[in-house]
C-alpha cells in the first residue's frame, strides 16, 4: 500500500532514488503481507486476496527496478496504491484510513516531476480523493468489519503513513544536504588539487583583511610558481603534469599552519596567505617549502620527476587594495624567475 517517491525521468534520477524506491517496495510488500494475515483473521477473504495481489505487484515492481525497468515499476506501484486505497475504502469504509496513502503521492509528485505534470496529476489525485470521500458519505461499506477491527486497521494505516512520510522526508533532507555540501565544495575548491580555487581564495583573503583592519597585525602573501612546468608536460605528458601538480599541492597543504590559507591561483601557480606572520618569519617558511619541493621526487609510470619552485613574498600594507599586494608578490616572483628560479624573493617595502 505505501507509495514511494516517483521519478518518471529515468535519465534524471540518481542511484539513491532507485534504492529508495526498491526499499519502499520491500516495506510496502511487507505491510501488505501483514494486512493479508490481519484480514484472514478478521474473516475478510476478499480483502485478504486483494493483499495477495498487492504483494505480487510489489514483488514484480521490485524485480522491474532491479532490471532498471523503472517506468514499469513506477506504473505498478501507482496502480497498486490507487486501486488498493479505493477498494479498501469501498469495502470497509472511509474510517479504515486507506485513503491516507493517496496523500503520499503529493510531495513525491512535486519533488520528482516537472511542474506542469505534477500539477495535472495532483489535480487528478484530488478529484479521485474527493470523489471517494463524497461517495463514502452516501455509500455504506460493501464488506464492513467490526468497529474494533476497523479502529485497529485505522491506527495501523495511520502508523504506516506516518512512518513512510518521515522516511521520505528524511531521504529528501539527506539528499538536499548532500547536494548542498557537494555544490559548496565544487564552488570553493579546485577539482584537480583539492586546494581552494582563486575565487574562494579572494573571499578568504578579504575576510582575513577585514579581521586585520579591526585588529592590525602582520599578514604576508606568498605567490609560488613551479619552474619550467611546461617542460614536464612536454616531456612526460599532461597526466604526469597533473600528478606533479597534485604532489606539489599536497606538500604545500601539509606545510601550512592551521591559520594559513593556500589556493591554486592559476595553472601552476599557488597563493598562500599567512596571517600574523612578518616578512622574516614568512621567508623562513618559504625557504623551508622551497627546499622541500626541491627534494620531492614524483615517481610515476617508471619516471622519477623533480621540480623546483620560485616564491615571491610581500607583506600586506594597512588599507591598501588586495590587488596591489598581489601585484607586489608577483613582481617579486618575476624577479626570482629572472634571477635563475628556485628562489625566494622578498618584495621591497
Ligand atoms: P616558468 O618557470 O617561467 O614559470 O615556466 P613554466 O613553463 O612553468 O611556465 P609557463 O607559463 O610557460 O607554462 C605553464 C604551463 O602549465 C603551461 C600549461 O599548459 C601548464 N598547465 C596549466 N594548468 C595545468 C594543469 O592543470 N595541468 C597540467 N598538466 N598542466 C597545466
Ligand atoms: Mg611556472
Ligand atoms: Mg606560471
Amino acid at each position: 500500500m505505501p507509495v514511494p517517491a516517483e521519478n518518471p525521468h529515468k535519465q534524471d534520477a540518481r542511484p539513491e532514488f532507485w534504492q529508495l524506491s526498491m526499499r519502499c517496495c520491500q516495506l510496502a510488500g511487507s505491510v501488505d503481507v501483514a494486512f493479508l494475515f490481519i484480514f484472514l483473521m478478521l474473516g475478510s477473504p476478499i480483502l485478504a486476496w486483494i493483499n495477495v495481489i498487492s504483494v505480487a505487484m510489489y514483488v514484480y515492481a521490485y524485480r522491474a527496478f532491479s532490471q532498471r525497468r523503472n517506468r514499469l515499476a513506477i506504473l505498478l506501484i501507482r496502480t497498486e496504491v490507487l486501486v488498493h486505497a479505493g477498494l479498501g475504502t469501498l469495502l470497509i469504509g472511509w474510517e479504515s484510513g486507506f485513503h491516507y496513502f493517496l496523500l503520499m503521492f503529493i510531495p513525491a509528485l512535486f519533488v520528482t516531476m516537472r511542474l506542469r505534470g505534477a500539477w495535472i496529476l495532483a489535480a487528478c489525485l484530488w478529484t479521485y480523493y474527493v470523489g471517494l470521500d463524497v461517495l463514502m458519505w452516501y455509500l455504506p461499506p460493501l464488506q464492513p468489519i467490526s468497529s474494533n477491527a476497523l479502529l485497529g486497521v485505522h491506527v495501523f494505516n495511520l502508523t504506516v503513513v506516518f512512518g513512510m512520510f518521515s522516511y521520505l522526508a528524511l531521504f529528501y533532507v539527506v539528499t538536499v544536504t548532500r547536494a548542498h555540501k557537494s555544490l559548496a565544495r565544487m564552488a570553493t575548491t579546485d577539482s584537480l588539487t583539492g586546494l581552494f580555487n582563486r575565487r574562494h581564495m579572494i573571499t578568504q583573503i578579504e575576510k582575513a583583511l577585514a579581521r586585520q583592519h579591526r585588529c592590525p597585525s602582520n599578514l604576508t602573501l606568498m605567490l609560488m610558481d613551479i619552474d619550467h612546468f611546461k617542460h614536464i608536460n612536454d616531456q612526460y605528458g599532461h597526466d604526469m603534469g597533473d600528478r606533479v601538480l597534485n604532489a606539489v599541492s599536497d606538500l604545500l597543504k601539509s606545510s601550512m599552519r592551521d591559520q594559513d590559507y593556500i589556493g591554486r591561483w592559476g595553472g601552476e601557480e599557488f597563493l598562500a596567505v599567512l596571517p600574523e606572520t612578518d616578512l622574516d618569519q614568512a621567508t623562513v617558511s618559504a625557504e623551508r617549502i622551497r627546499k622541500a619541493i626541491q627534494a620531492l621526487v614524483i615517481d610515476s609510470d617508471g619516471h622519477k620527476v623533480s621540480v623546483t619552485l620560485s616564491i615571491g613574498i610581500t607583506q600586506y600594507r594597512a588599507q591598501e587594495a588586495l590587488s596591489n599586494a598581489i601585484a607586489r608578490a608577483d613582481q617579486a616572483l618575476y624577479e626570482g624567475k629572472s634571477a635563475g628560479r628556485n628562489r625566494v624573493e622578498v618584495a621591497l617595502a
